[in-house]
Formats: C-alpha cells, sequence, structure tokens
C-alpha cells in the first residue's frame, strides 16, 4: 500500500461526496512543492554518513504551511506528502490560519549519539532553510522529534539569518520561546476530543475500557487525563510491545517505569515505592483486537488495515496517531458499525497550541498556561460543533464531516483567490 496514494483517494472519495469542485480537488491532488535533500552528518567516529530528509508544503492558501518533522527509519518523500495533506485538512477543520505541511529524516535516531543527533537536526535546517519560514513554512515536533531538537532546528536557522526568529520553529524549548502547554497539547487535545465525544455518547467513563497502542508523548498524555476521569486503561504498548492487566494500569506509575528502564512494566508507585503488578504481555497486533470500549491508536499510520479490520473488536476508535487506519479498512469498521473520531480532529490540540506559540512568538508575548488551555479547549469545541452538525445533518460519518468542513474552507479561500495567476505567461 502507498500511503500517499490512499491518502489521495480518500481525499478524492470524501472531496467528491462533499461536493467540491473536481477542478479545486484536482489542485488539491498535488502537492504545491516537496524538497528532499541529502544531509550529510559527521558522525562520533570521525566518518561522514549521508541521510535523507523530506520537507513538503501541501497546500497553503489558508497560510503558511504548517506541520511536524519526524525522525523514523520509515520516513519517505510519500509519507511526508500524505502527513502534508492530512495537515492542510487538520488546519483548516480546526479554523486556524495555516496550509498543510510535513517533513522528515529517514533515520532510526535511537542508534545516534546526541551530538549526531544535533549535527543531524542542524543540517536538516541548513537543507531546508529556504523553503521554511516565519511566514512561509513552520516546522514542529513530530514522531521522535521533540523540544530539544525543535531548539537545535531554531538556533542554526537563526545562524544563517544572523537574526533572532522564534516564530520559525514551534515546539521549542520554553526558554527559546516555546509555549506553556505545547508538550501536553496533543494529548491534552486528543483527551478533550474524548470528552465532547463522550457527552454526546453518554458515557460513563468508570463503565469504559480503553487500550492504547503507543506510548509517546501524544499517548502518554491522553490517558493520564484520562484515567484521572476514571476511564480504565487496560492495555498499554509501545513500539517494542504491549501489556494488559484487566484491573487496569496506572498511567503515572507505568510512564515513570519506562522513563528509567526504556521498558513498559504493569507497576504502582506509591511516593518512592514501586510495586510490580501482575500482567499479561501482549503484541502490538493482539493489543488492536481486544474486546474494549474504546481503542486506541497512538502510534503510527497504517495500522489497521485490510487484513486485521474485520478483527477489531472495539464498537469506538478514537485516532490519535495520524493515519493509523486505511481507507479500505475504514470502509469495512464503518460497514459494521464502529464509529471512529478521525485523526484530523483527535490529535489537533498540538497543531492548535503550535499555532498559539507562533502567534506569542510574532507578538513578543507569553501567555498564561490557564489561558492557553482555554483557548485550546474553545478551540476544540468550536471544531467538533462545527463538525457534529454536519455529521447530523448530512447523515454522515465523523471522517466524511471532517473533510467535507475541511474542503469547503479551502475551496472557499481557492475561489476568492480568482484566477489571475493562470493567465500569467
Ligand atoms: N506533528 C503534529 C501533528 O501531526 C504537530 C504539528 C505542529 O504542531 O505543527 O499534528
Amino acid at each position: 500500500m502507498n500511503v500517499f496514494k490512499d491518502a489521495i483517494n480518500q481525499l478524492n472519495q470524501l472531496g467528491q461526496k462533499a461536493g467540491i469542485d473536481p477542478e479545486i480537488l484536482q489542485l488539491l491532488n498535488y502537492p504545491e512543492e516537496t524538497l528532499s535533500a541529502a544531509l550529510p552528518v559527521r558522525m562520533d567516529d570521525g566518518s561522514t554518513k549521508v541521510f535523507v530528509g523530506h520537507r513538503c508544503r501541501f497546500n497553503s492558501v489558508l497560510g503558511p504551511t504548517k506541520g511536524g518533522i519526524r525522525f523514523h527509519p520509515n520516513v519517505t518523500a510519500d509519507e511526508v506528502k500524505a502527513l502534508a495533506l492530512w495537515m492542510t485538512i487538520k488546519c483548516a477543520l480546526v479554523n486556524i490560519p495555516y496550509g498543510g505541511g510535513k517533513g522528515g529524516i529517514t533515520v532510526d535516531p535511537k542508534q545516534l549519539t546526541r551530538l549526531e543527533l544535533e549535527r543531524l537536526s542542524r543540517s536538516y535546517m541548513r537543507a531546508m532553510a529556504d523553503i521554511v519560514g516565519p511566514n512561509r513554512d513552520i516546522p514542529a515536533p513530530d514522531v521522535y522529534t521533540n523540544a530539544r531538537i525543535m531548539g537545535w532546528m531554531s538556533d542554526e536557522y537563526e545562524n544563517i539569518k544572523r537574526e533572532k526568529c522564534p516564530a520559525i520553529i514551534t515546539g521549542k524549548p520554553i526558554e527559546l520561546g516555546g509555549s506553556l502547554g505545547r508538550e501536553e497539547a496533543t494529548g491534552r487535545g486528543a483527551y478533550l476530543v474524548n470528552e465532547l465525544w463522550a457527552k454526546h455518547k453518554q458515557w460513563q467513563p468508570k463503565n469504559m475500557t480503553v487500550a492504547l497502542q503507543g506510548f509517546g508523548n501524544a499517548g502518554y498524555h491522553m490517558a493520564k487525563l484520562m484515567q484521572q476521569q476514571g476511564y480504565t486503561i487496560i492495555a498499554v504498548s509501545d513500539s517494542k510491545g504491549g501489556i494488559l492487566a484487566e484491573q487496569g494500569l496506572d498511567i503515572e506509575s507505568l510512564y515513570a517505569h519506562k522513563q528509567a528502564s526504556k521498558t513498559l512494566k504493569a507497576v504502582y508507585c506509591y511516593g518512592s515505592v514501586c510495586e510490580e503488578q501482575d500482567h499479561t504481555k501482549i503484541s502490538n497486533e493482539d493489543l488492536l483486537r481486544l474486546k474494549v470500549d474504546l481503542l486506541i491508536p497512538a502510534a503510527l499510520e497504517g495500522v489497521i488495515t485490510t487484513e486485521n479490520a474485520e478483527h477489531i473488536q472495539a464498537p469506538f476508535i478514537i485516532e490519535v496517531a495520524n493515519g493509523p487506519i486505511t481507507q479500505e479498512a475504514s470502509a469495512i469498521l464503518e460497514d459494521k458499525g464502529t464509529e471512529i473520531m478521525p485523526d484530523v480532529l483527535a490529535n489537533a490540540g498540538g497543531v492548535i497550541v503550535s499555532y498559539f506559540e507562533w502567534a506569542q512568538n510574532l507578538q513578543g508575548y507569553r501567555w498564561p498556561l490557564k489561558e492557553i488551555r482555554h483557548r485550546l479547549l474553545a478551540t476544540l469545541e468550536q471544531a467538533f460543533a462545527d463538525l457534529w452538525i454536519i455529521h447530523e445533518n448530512e447523515k454522515v460519518s465523523l471522517r466524511h464531516a471532517a473533510y467535507s468542513l475541511a474542503l469547503r474552507r479551502i475551496a472557499a479561500a481557492i475561489s476568492s483567490h480568482g484566477t489571475q495567476s493562470y493567465f500569467m505567461q
């Protein structure tokens, strides 16, 4: 399966159903620009190794392109393009003044030392310095990148430009102009979207069991808030596999243990004393098939496919990863009656707080955490309400409603631009 083709097929299918002008859909079948570059890095042993990095600006009609940079061995130009398309939909849906972009480096960052990682991050920014810009394309963290990496990259950009420019990148360390609340934003946003959904569905958190695939930044923050709300999280996994405990896992203890040992173990910590709890090991694949009330794929794209869609037992799925369910698998699940909260809303909290960070940087202000959280909630509430109206009135799936809303906004902006540029020679 080619992830970009899958993303384009889905866009065309949902776009046609939403009544989007075919000429506009055709424009959205092609990214505005994609740069792939060689990234030579001096390794600690003195040798030079060349990595490959990509940056795609998919569509900028609603504003400068925006999206993260991932470091992962499976990164390809096509994957970056698919993710940039989804960012275009996501930013339009939550109504922030951005187009969609994305970047990535094909690398296993766990194999690099800290200094090698810094050189690679700086090399990426040197290669991409002309495609990015505070009013052109603004990167941020994604899979296996974090605030420290954003800090190195913004420093590299400022060295090139010979001026301060914190708005070049978001998700920075607080000391370099990062925003309060950005670190937790994707997970908190997913939690808030889940709560808005729960209100409509009249879920009682204490009666709900949850399985979480992916215990990175987003998965951890979401699960922590959900547990506080009363949900029972019975299974959690990371890239190495997962654990299952029917009585529920304690997310904070699990996280502390993972930080210390890099492994997942069901532990309960009271103060400084931690006790191991009975648990079963479970593979990532089996976790997806558990009979739980809510399934949260929060790792990578394409984990639910035609191979396993039939076996998914959870009646509700909230997509915290980008693109965890292929288009065909989505159709199988919908036929079965599974309800899916789409990624473009569920994980939009990250880019929303990135927008607040960028706005603070441009203005030279710092907003308090309370204000960030309040604005995040307000933005998501509005997007959820807009989406729900289409979902109910047009009797379409949540993903369909999300694409309809986003594409109508993008289409309106494209037609407002006029056609002058098409006549120029
Ligand atoms: N990488 C995140 C996403 O996929 C955040 C992007 C951003 O903050 O620009 O939504």
